[in-house]
């Protein structure tokens, strides 16, 4: 993957991570997705990896929503998944992310006759496989997705309902924030948040600090996913701080997307230094050619992070987690073990 470099980078993959804002088709390596590609009938300019690697830019965000849309065509088969979610929990436990909460988006696959629950099935069989063998944890979060309206979200929280505790934790809500407000979606959370989903939704990416609010107030939200244009309303932020509503924060994300013009000029700093819940996530790592490692790095290449901020924001992760307090409370003192012996070898301050 290219990031064993030198010191810093070596320090920042041996950081003990969790990852709460990772979207499992993504997330595919590179070379799976290029073989998935190949392996399908349909003729395409992508002939190599380069290729496929300039086809993953994009000019803005309606852009990368129709690629994503794209490269979701050529996951074909139930076992495709299960492959998937081995893959992408193995590569984040090579960064050790001890614990990850990842979204998939069961609707975008009927057209090639996918069912819903064959796909969650075979993505439970995947990650509790990457779990045996690597030892990661993962927890499935369903997209419901904007862009297709609440009547279906109603329909698939029916169909997973069943899955809830099985692997599966939450609900989340991607896709065209532009173009499709959250309000509608009130009666499918205050059901799922009745049945016990734990509950996020992406809000202030491509759309504004009152789409955040709309989250928070009409859908009941316990996380907001990216909120990086939160700092339009300054009572909106002095709320997120008050409440401590984690912020799933995709910094590199939002420059390819163009929400942020660049690093430097995104919030995260300043949310930091208020005292927000923000915790450091990936969002697309390989849509956005990326990884939760790469995040860390850049806080500190690029803003200025210290190697103390890094351990607040790795705590900050398992606090904004939905694990239990429980399981909170054990894994923070895992952490705390390893960062002190991370601190001892690489003698950082
Ligand atoms: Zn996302």
């Amino acid at each position: 993957m290219g990031y064993l470099r030198d010191e810093l980078e070596q320090f920042i993959m041996r950081i003990p991570k969790v990852e709460l804002h990772l979207h499992l088709e993504g997330a595919i390596p590179l070379e799976t997705l290029f073989n998935l590609i190949q392996r399908d009938e349909r003729e395409t300019p992508i002939k190599t990896i380069e290729d496929l690697r300039r086809k993953l830019t994009y000019t803005n965000f309606a852009h990368f929503i129709e690629v994503w849309i794209w490269k979701n065509t050529f996951i074909k088969e139930g076992k495709d998944f299960e492959k998937i979610a081995y893959e992408v929990s193995g590569n984040l436990s090579k960064q050790n992310v001890k614990y990850v909460e990842v979204f998939y988006s069961p609707g975008d696959y009927w057209r090639q006759g996918l069912s819903e629950e064959e796909i969650t099935e075979y993505l439970i069989k995947g990650k509790d496989r990457a779990q045996e063998d690597f030892g990661i944890q993962s927890e499935l979060i369903v997209d419901l997705c904007r862009d297709h309206g609440p009547e279906i979200g109603m329909q698939r929280l029916n169909r997973l309902t069943p899955y809830l505790g099985k692997g599966v934790i939450g609900i989340g809500l991607g896709g065209s924030e532009q173009r499709f407000p959250a309000d509608p979606y009130a009666f499918v959370y205050k059901e799922a948040g009745e049945r016990g989903f734990r509950l996020t939704a992406h809000a202030g990416e491509v759309a504004g600090a009152n789409s955040i609010w709309t989250v928070i107030e009409k859908l009941g939200v316990e996380r907001i996913g990216h909120g990086v244009r939160a700092n339009e309303d300054p009572r909106l932020v002095a709320f997120l701080k008050e409440r401590q509503i984690p912020l799933e924060i995709c910094v590199i994300s939002n420059v390819r997307t163009r929400v942020c013009k660049s690093i430097e000029t995104h919030p995260i700093k300043q949310y930091f230094q208020q005292g927000l819940m923000v915790t450091i996530n990936s969002d697309d790592p390989t849509m956005f050619n990326t990884s939760i490692s790469q995040e860390f790095l850049a806080l500190v290449r690029e803003l200025g992070f210290t190697v103390s901020d890094l351990k607040h924001l790795s705590m900050n992760g398992i606090s904004a987690s939905f694990m239990s307090d429980e399981d909170k409370e054990l894994m923070k003192s895992q952490f705390e073990k390893e960062w002190q012996d991370l601190k001892s070898i690489y003698s950082m301050s």
